[in-house]
């Protein structure tokens, strides 16, 4: 599907829910994309970016930048420790924190870099095993850990599980975020980004619906 269609459905979602326009950005996530599909989306002027792994960024991103001004990539897949560092150099916000080693982690390292990425604090609201992500019940106190350590946190961010409704995982979030005076919901992808934007997302991450199946897995 063409950018604009996205771009329009948006516009559209925003206006349906009485939300200002340009309330919510489109993270175009490229993971896995053959680089000439990315070329032409940023060639239609999309600036920001989701990758989930820190290698295939950096294989990527940093030519896409000298070519292309104004890029914002944003992390969205699971993070290691200790990959901590160079995730924090290429990104531009990371969506996956998501337990107290990493806050520690993030914190040592943003006192010795002197910057951090926006974070989110990904939430597993249908507590899922396989899925990373805080515990809804632990969350309250894991954001508390992570502005303790100053760290910037602007929002949280949920994958909700495949086969389920995902309004309901969408207004937990909302809650979760609501009660802790955070404003960033990263929330809907290709298949429910217009439902998430009903629930009051700030951020879709939205790869199939932009660049077409990916070629590999993710
Ligand atoms: C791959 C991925 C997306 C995009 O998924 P689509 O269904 O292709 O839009 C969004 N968020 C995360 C965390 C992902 O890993």
């Amino acid at each position: 599907m063409p950018l604009s269609d996205i771009q329009t459905r948006i516009a559209a979602a925003e206006a349906q829910a009485g939300r200002a326009p340009g309330s919510v950005t489109l993270i175009a996530v490229s993971k896995v994309q053959p680089l000439e599909r990315v070329r032409a989306v940023l060639d239609e002027g999309q600036r920001v970016f989701g990758e989930n792994k820190v290698q295939e960024a950096q294989g990527k991103w940093p030519d896409f930048r000298r070519d292309y001004p104004g890029i914002a990539l944003h992390l969205i897949g699971p993070l290691q420790s200790n990959k901590a560092r160079p995730a924090m150099e290429i990104a531009d916000a990371i969506h996956t924190l998501d337990r107290s080693k990493l806050v520690t982690t993030l914190a040592r390292l943003a006192q010795e870099m002197g910057r951090c990425p926006d974070l989110f604090v990904q939430v597993n609201t249908g507590e899922e095993p396989q899925k990373a992500g805080v515990l809804p019940a632990e969350a309250d106190a894991l954001i508390a850990m992570a502005r303790k350590a100053d760290l910037p946190v602007v929002g949280l961010m949920c994958i909700p599980p495949a086969d389920a409704d995902p309004a309901p995982h969408f207004a937990m979030l909302r809650d979760i975020a609501a009660r802790n005076g955070l404003s960033g919901l990263s929330m809907g992808m290709s298949s429910d980004f217009e439902a998430a934007i009903a629930a009051g997302a700030t951020h879709v991450r939205v790869g199939s619906a932009i660049f077409g199946e990916r070629v590999a897995a993710p």
